[in-house]
């Protein structure tokens, strides 16, 4: 069983391939290490029997010759994706026990290739957060812990039951959502990889919508190549969602090994922050040094707007987020709680469906939308994160394929560390601003703290240049190596 879950995915695929195993053993001997990790938290719902019944399917078919690129590869699916038949929640209270009658575009596609459902995974409620602790099910607990001690921690968020169970070998990969830093930031408190492509290169269609203009879903995936392969199964173009984009799907695992000689890595100076810890710097100039070795040439850059990037966040995160919520009120979906009127059966039902963070957020979107305050917030928030926009292109102009940065500023925290709303925002200082340009971005584990916890970096690109990233990736990769926690659970 151990064998079989600590094999990397492009391992596994090659070894169904070779029929050295099936993928039956496969998912069984996953679904024997969720069964056996109940303690971390990461599934919320687990789909043994539909598991079982896909990988029979899948075996046939690779019996036949028929297998798709992700044949019989046994993955999780965040509970932001909506899954036909398979309850979808969101992890909030007032999605009750929804099940879908549709499958979302991206599923479909990892449905389509050949990958295996294993059950879906914990997130913020909504997609609100950077621990997972907003999740209706309870906290994520990080597979990872420092040394010497047994206190929990946090997977980081809202993609944190996506990341424990990666690191944790729960799952050979998994689906994930970034809107500020979802993917990116909990890949980087647990040791793994997570990429947030390119605005448009996969298809919203059929995932909770968080703020529409900066969703966008991805792969956590245990290496580069891993999640490489994960991409070009989740992107692609679809009539369904207008801002997808129509563009060929590369092969993104050939860009892997390619040679990354001559490109120009930009380092942005308004990165460095006051008080940032030693070993972020430490880690960030072994990057560096990694890529330069490896024929990259080093600039330095400016991206002058980088400090009003995760003030305009909170503006235009809630604001699209209080419109999109707006359809969760008790006539429609999942809980509904009566009242003496249609009014009172609203306020009811989103009064005790959402939590806290949820219920900040609505707030203040509908604060910053009010008439009144439009202009002063809102309006103002989407022209500053133009001028993000504009900082990015003309770095860009100047000839850098790509710019280097910590992922986070901190590795994994302590489960209930109770961080202020504003603290808890500012895990996502290094993430929002590629949220806010569209752009590409990938963390990478490239060390460890002082505690042996997993640190991040991150590699921003140019729009749907994910290829440059994984190339990229994988020169931090092997030069850091891999990154696995001791097993406790
Ligand atoms: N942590 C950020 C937030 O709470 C980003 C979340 C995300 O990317 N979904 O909004």
């Amino acid at each position: 069983m151990t064998l079989l879950t600590s094999l990397t995915l492009a391992e596994a695929r090659d070894g169904l391939a070779n029929k050295s195993f099936t993928s039956l053993e496969l998912t069984d001997a996953h679904l024997g290490a969720i069964e056996a990790a109940r303690t971390l938290n990461a599934f919320v719902l687990e789909t043994p029997d539909q598991a079982r019944a896909m990988a029979r399917a899948v075996d046939a078919k690779i019996a036949r010759g028929e297998g798709g690129p992700l044949a019989g590869i046994p993955l999780g699916i965040k509970d932001l994706f909506a899954t036909r038949d398979v309850r979808t929640t969101a992890c909030s209270k007032i999605l009750g026990n929804f099940v879908p009658p549709y499958e979302s575009t991206v599923t479909s596609q990892l449905w389509r290739d050949g990958a295996v459902m294993l059950g879906k995974l914990n997130n913020d409620e909504f997609a609100m957060g950077s621990s997972n602790e907003t999740s209706c099910f309870g906290p994520v607990v990080n597979p990872w812990r420092r040394e010497g001690a047994n206190t929990e921690l946090v997977p980081g968020g809202s993609s944190g039951g996506s990341a424990s169970a990666v690191a944790a070998m729960l799952c050979m990969g998994a689906t994930a959502t970034d809107t500020g830093g979802s993917i990116r930031q909990p890949a980087a408190l647990t040791g793994t990889v997570g990429i947030k492509p390119t605005y448009g290169r996969c298809s919203r269609w059929g995932i909770v919508a968080f703020a529409s203009s900066l969703d966008q879903a991805g792969p956590i995936a245990r290496t580069v190549r891993d999640s490489a392969i994960l991409m070009r199964s989740m992107a692609g173009h679809d009539p369904k969602d207008t801002t997808s984009v129509d563009r060929a799907v590369p092969d993104y695992e050939a860009a892997i090994g390619k040679s990354v000689k001559g490109m120009k890595i930009g380092v942005p100076r308004e990165y460095r922050l006051d008080g940032m810890p030693a070993e972020i710097e430490k880690l960030w100039a072994e990057g560096a040094a990694w890529l330069k070795a490896a024929g990259a040439e080093l600039v330095d850059v400016s991206l002058p707007h980088t400090k009003y990037a995760l003030p305009a966040y909170y503006i235009i995160a809630p604001a699209e987020a209080s419109s999109n919520l707006a359809r969760y009120d008790g006539v429609r979906y999942g809980l509904r709680v009566p009242g003496r009127s249609i009014g009172e059966l609203y306020e009811n039902t989103r009064a005790e469906g959402f939590g806290a963070e949820v219920r900040r957020r609505v707030m203040i979107g509908t604060y910053v939308l009010s008439a009144g305050y439009y202009d002063a917030y809102y309006l103002r928030a989407q022209k500053v994160r133009t001028l993000i926009k504009k900082d990015f292109e003309d770095c860009f102009a100047k000839g850098v394929h790509a710019i280097l940065t910590p992922a986070t500023p901190s590795a994994a925290f302590a489960v209930g560390a109770n961080l202020d709303p504003v603290e808890m925002y500012l895990n996502d200082i290094f993430t929002v601003t590629v949220n806010m340009a569209g752009l590409p971005g990938i963390a990478v584990p490239a060390g460890r703290d002082a505690q042996q916890l997993p640190l991040g970096l991150q590699l921003i690109g140019r729009p749907f240049d994910e290829e440059t990233l994984f190339s990229l990736g994988e020169v931090i990769e092997q030069a850091a190596g891999r990154f696995t926690p001791a097993r406790w659970w």
